[in-house]
């Protein structure tokens, strides 16, 4: 097997040192094994974009001669793709239309005090809260309830949920936008990537992404999450 690993970082500031050491392992990893690093900027977030960002980004690379495979992947490019999948969860009924609006939410979970996730399994008793507008609508993805689910991690060992805890995390937004949890993964699949190197601050999205790989029928890739450099104060060390 080839070993690919991925560099994804999101345009949103300058590079700064975790996301270097990132960089660092997954480029090790990838060279010991005479696989590949690909890199793929993450600029989903239109809001947030900045090319100023991009710039940087590449030339932090270089400078610490960290070297990647091919071409560099706009994720944003990929999202009709992204929609694409989303739709064909939906019509596999493993995806679903939510409704509610962000503050009819808000609503529910105030008056059910602690009822955090909006899942299909609950729409029946959520009846009574029919929502205002029928016109727009999120797709979220139907999450297991059942059971746990464990991740291998090859840094920390099995780390393991309850399904309960799970939500069914949004797919595509009301403006028919993919949202990150959703593209990583298609990408993620799409370019081959075997192992999947970041920072544990991603670890509870792992288990949310390997719903989808499941529904998806593809299989997971390697994960390896590595603590986080934080500073005296136990923030993160920008
Ligand atoms: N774009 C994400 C970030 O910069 C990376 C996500 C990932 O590695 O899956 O945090």
């Amino acid at each position: 097997m080839t070993i690919v690993t991925r560099f994804p970082p999101s345009p949103t500031g300058f590079m700064h040192i975790g996301t270097a050491r990132t960089a660092l392992f997954n480029w090790l990893f990838a060279r010991k094994h005479g696989g590949k690093m690909l890199f793929r900027i993450e600029d989903t977030d239109r809001a947030r974009h900045s090319e100023e960002a991009v710039v940087a980004l590449i030339n932090s690379m270089e400078w610490l001669e960290l070297d990647w495979d091919g071409d560099i992947v706009s994720q944003y490019e990929q999202r009709e793709r992204h929609a694409e999948i989303a739709q064909q969860l939906l019509d596999e009924g493993k995806a679903w239309k939510c409704y509610y609006t962000a503050e009819e939410l808000d609503k529910i979970r105030k008056d059910n005090g602690g009822f955090k996730l909006p899942r299909r399994a609950d729409l029946e008793d959520l009846k009574k809260y029919s929502p205002a507008q029928t016109n727009t609508y999120t797709i979220r993805i139907e999450a297991p309830v059942q059971g746990s689910s464990i991740v291998k991690d090859r840094v920390q060992g099995d780390v393991s949920v309850e399904n309960t805890e799970l939500d069914d995390f949004v797919l595509l937004r009301s403006d028919g936008s993919p949202t990150y949890m959703l593209s990583v993964v298609v990408d993620d699949h799409d370019m081959g990537v075997t192992h999947v190197i970041r920072g544990d601050d991603h670890l509870n999205n792992t288990f949310r992404q390997n719903v989808l790989y499941d529904a998806l029928g593809w299989d997971q890739p390697t994960y390896a999450h590595l603590p986080l450099i934080l500073g005296p104060d136990g923030a993160k060390m920008s």
